[in-house]
């Protein structure tokens, strides 16, 4: 039977709850223990897809096409498994199944209710999560800060759990916020306790606290809030502010918390093997060179609208010991007529337009594609940045002035990007777009190819419009290389340009598979052309 860790917050929201988790999975998975992770978000929507990138940070997409949290990037780029649709479930989710259960008759003619029915979906979730992945241990995140009206189902959901299940199956790990107030100069306990309080008062006395701090807490003050929260000192962790986030894991291995759990659920502590994180803590102090690559997209006033896309450039700076420098261009600014492109760009090595949807900024990404095609500049373009690469190509090189996607204009003469045909009839926008795995077939002899080594792989997509085969000729007679393709749909997936230095571009979204400790292909060799 699967052992059950949850991880509540409380205090302020922002205290790194995501990594908390990651961290604790990376260092039970380090031990030998297979673990599955999943978070609840209280939200109402059924799924993060249809929100704002700049109110929520980025979607991440898993292999099984669900639209998730951004959390769920962490929790896969710490313990390099892959998640699925039992992974992120917000109220939204839990909501519409009970109201579809309710309409179908299911519940028999009982009147349906927070408790039980809200909580047993809530529960029959944690129970899918580790009936599906068979894991171990599942690390379950609660999203929000305890207290919040939208998670209190959640926190019934789980008290009911441990009761269920007891101690020796169940482990809470309560984040909270240690601050430091200037004047005094002392760490304040007042507002954990509160907070410890709030989760009691609903029935949860957590065995772990992790505190957020700016400095580490003294013997005297952990055993304060172990008395007043009824958690052992033991098991009061120093979460200290650190410059590198891989340094958590350590920082909690060395005060035992991973041993602690495996303690309580009566699992034997096997050796944990860490060497490998510990190299890569160490590379990424220790990196020796660096170099701009430039972001052109029209969210970058929250660079967590493309946080795996920017993680995914650092992790090929890792292999080449290499800082990577992000230069966050709103594609809007370089729409202007009087723009000064050279100057934009002068200290970039490598130009990167990730995805996005919608018409604002579109023709500024193509200036930027233009000037690093013209300019022999590396360039990356994924998603919607490879539909305005062909695009660009189209109009610049092929004189098809009127080149477009008809998501921008939907009338143009030339649609380069067109709808595909089964996408044509949908009217829903959550949840219909291309999701998740689909296969594509490399071309030997092509940049990809050398990339990848490999015939056919597996990447995961989040996009309506396609490629329109029916500009496949004129593009490859002008020197344009469809590289990818996959083959069931006859869709074009990666497009190249070999008498550039480094052109590529791909149609889904290579940022998700990247993993600090083994970086993408496509990643890898767009960092390398820049840096040479
Ligand atoms: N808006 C484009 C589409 O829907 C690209 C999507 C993306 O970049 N994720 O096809």
């Amino acid at each position: 039977m699967a052992k059950y860790v949850f991880v509540t917050g409380g205090v302020v929201s922002g205290l790194g709850k995501g990594i908390t988790a990651s961290s604790l999975a990376l260092l039970l998975k380090s031990r030998g223990y297979k673990v599955f992770m999943q978070k609840f978000d209280p939200y109402i929507n059924v799924d993060p897809g249809t929100m704002n990138p700049i109110q929520h940070g980025e979607v991440y997409v898993t292999y099984d096409g669900c639209e998730t949290d951004l959390d769920l990037g962490h929790y896969e780029r710490f313990i390099d498994e892959e998640l699925n649709y039992t992974s992120n479930i917000t109220s939204g989710k839990i909501f519409s199944s009970v109201i579809e259960k309710e309409r179908r008759g299911e519940y028999l003619g009982a009147t349906v209710q927070m408790v039980p029915h809200i909580t047993n979906e809530i529960k029959n979730k944690v129970y899918e999560a580790a009936n599906t992945s068979k894991a171990d241990i599942v690390i379950t995140e609660i999203g929000g800060t305890v207290g919040d009206i939208e998670s209190q189902s959640f926190i019934e959901a789980l008290r009911q759990i441990q009761y269920e299940l007891g101690r020796e199956n169940t482990f809470f790990v309560h984040t909270t916020l240690v601050p430091f107030i200037y004047g005094s100069g002392e760490l304040k306990t007042k507002p954990t306790q509160n907070s410890v309080r709030d989760l009691r008062n609903m029935g949860i006395t957590p065995n772990a606290i992790v505190c957020r701090t700016p400095y580490e807490l003294s013997d005297s003050i952990k055993n304060k809030l172990s008395l007043f929260c009824s958690v052992p000192s033991e098991n009061i962790i120093n979460a200290v502010d650190v410059k590198n986030i891989y340094q958590i894991p350590i920082n909690f291995y060395k005060q035992k918390i991973d041993e602690n759990i495996l303690k309580q659920f009566n699992l034997p502590i096997r050796k944990a093997n860490i060497k490998y994180w510990e190299d890569l803590v160490n590379t990424v102090d220790n990196l020796d060179n660096s170099i701009e690559i430039a972001l052109v997209g029209k969210y970058v006033e929250l660079h967590d609208a493309y946080l795996s896309v920017a993680e995914a450039l650092r992790h090929a700076g890792y292999k080449y010991k290499t800082k990577i420098d992000i230069n966050w261009i709103d594609s809007e600014t370089l729409e202007k007529n009087d723009v000064n492109l050279k100057e934009v760009f002068k200290n970039s090595r490598g130009i990167l337009v990730p995805g996005g949807f919608g018409t604002r900024g579109i023709e500024g990404k193509i200036k930027a594609i233009n000037y690093a095609r013209v300019n022999n500049i590396p360039f990356l373009g994924i998603c919607l940045g490879m539909q305005l690469a062909v695009i660009e190509f189209a109009r610049n090189v092929c004189n098809l002035e009127d080149a477009s996607s008809t998501e921008f204009d939907s009338l143009c003469k030339e649609p380069i990007i067109d709808l595909m045909a089964d996408q044509k009839a949908i009217v829903n926008m959550g949840g219909t777009l291309r999701l998740g795995n689909y296969a594509c077939k490399l071309k030997r002899g092509t940049l990809a190819y050398a990339d990848y080594n490999q015939d056919e792989i597996l990447e995961r997509h989040r996009h309506r419009y396609e490629f329109n085969n029916k500009y496949r000729d004129v593009l490859e007679k002008k020197g344009l290389v469809f590289s990818g393709i996959n083959e069931q749909a006859n869709l074009v997936e990666i497009i190249e340009y070999p008498k550039h230095k480094h052109f590529i571009a791909c149609q889904f979204h290579p940022e998700f598979k990247s993993r600090p400790t083994k970086c993408h292909p496509l990643f890898d060799s767009f960092i390398k052309s820049s840096i040479k």
